[in-house]
């Protein structure tokens, strides 16, 4: 038996998945009067493809990864909340975080009645492994990373992330959202190969379809197998997949480039603002600030139309505000209302 067996909740290891009218016939051709859609057309009338093989074989070569080892969601949101129904018993298995990270792992757990143990992050937001390790007992199931981190934006050394898929005998997620900003490199290549790693990725980030909620798994086939059956069959819209069709025709290379550069003008340039402690290093879209009164700073820029994250309420991010980099322009705009602002 796969050690993935072992750890599938018993009621998902013996679900049954709901087999779509489609699953008989999915040619484009035919008299169709078995799914009770309107005979109607307007583009829209008939169900999308559950298995979306046109956007999975795209985003597949796109990836260099096979179709079998990919899964797509309704945003990568979909695919946390997976994970948790996937492998935690409610209220018996737990999951290991760490902190600061992405607000959803958290609330997908509460959702799901898994407890969670945040696992702090050092003061330069580093992890340390041993204390990870630690917080685990027989009933973690899952250890939830993210690299590049939100909202710290630093990415993990690669060799301390594959460290702990090889020694953590559960699912390790590592969430790449940021990846295409960083100079780390992604996981997915190892994903495919290991049977307890899942690399979690997304097109709303550089690809730039935030607005049509699609998320990537990558994970060994029965991982992905086991995500399938257990999503909602038609869980992407035939409108979203059409049109990230479309969009991902448009090379991204230039932008993310940009942006590197962008990120990098306000890295230079937000230190010499006397209220502004400390620019953490960041390799993704975002540079976390620590700031004098990151409260009164936050005020000061909505009230001049400049909307940006106050974190510092997270753990581990006093007096901190989150920049997301944003056009040339838009970046000009936010260091000219820095130089008018009087703390
Ligand atoms: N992971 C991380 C680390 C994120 O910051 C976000 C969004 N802010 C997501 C996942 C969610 O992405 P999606 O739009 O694919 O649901």
């Amino acid at each position: 038996m796969s050690r993935i067996r072992q750890w599938v909740r018993p009621n998902i290891a013996a679900l049954t998945a709901y087999s779509t009218a489609r699953d008989e016939y999915n040619g484009p051709l035919g008299i169709f009067l078995d799914a009770n859609e309107s005979p109607y057309a307007n583009g829209y009338n008939r169900y999308p493809d559950p298995h979306q093989g046109q956007l999975k074989s795209r985003i597949g070569a796109l990836k260099g990864i096979p179709v079998e080892n990919l899964f797509l969601g309704n945003g990568s949101d979909e695919a946390i909340d997976l994970v948790f129904r996937i492998f935690c018993t409610p209220g018996e298995d737990n999951a290991v975080i760490i902190s600061p990270s992405y607000g959803m792992y958290g609330v997908a757990a509460a959702i799901n009645d898994v407890p969670v143990r945040p696992v702090r992050l050092n003061d330069d937001f580093s992890l340390d492994t041993d204390k990870l390790a630690g917080a685990c007992d027989g009933n973690t199931k899952v250890i939830f990373l993210c690299s590049p981190n939100n909202p710290s934006g630093n990415a993990f050394p690669r060799t301390q992330l594959l460290d702990i898929c090889d020694n953590f005998p559960g699912i390790v997620i590592v969430d790449e959202a940021y990846v295409d900003f960083s100079s780390q490199g992604s996981l997915a290549g190892e994903a495919i190969k290991r049977d307890n790693l899942i690399v979690l990725q997304t097109l709303s980030k550089a690809r730039a379809m935030a607005g049509l909620r699609i998320g990537i798994a990558i994970a060994n086939a029965e991982i992905i197998g086991l995500m399938t059956r257990v999503k909602y069959p038609y869980n992407l819209s035939r409108i979203a997949m059409e049109k990230a069709m479309e969009l991902l025709q448009n090379p991204i290379d230039n932008q993310v480039e940009t942006i590197i550069q962008e990120r990098r003008r306000l890295a230079v340039a937000l230190p010499d603002f006397p209220f502004v402690r400390q620019v953490f290093p960041s390799d993704a879209n975002f540079l976390l600030v620590r700031v004098d009164g990151a409260d009164v700073l936050y005020k000061y820029l909505l009230r001049r139309g400049i909307i940006v994250r106050n974190r510092s309420r997270v753990p581990g991010c006093a007096e901190c505000l989150r920049l997301t980099v944003g056009l040339p322009a838009e970046n000009d705009a936010l260091l000219n209302a820095l130089e008018t602002y009087l703390p």
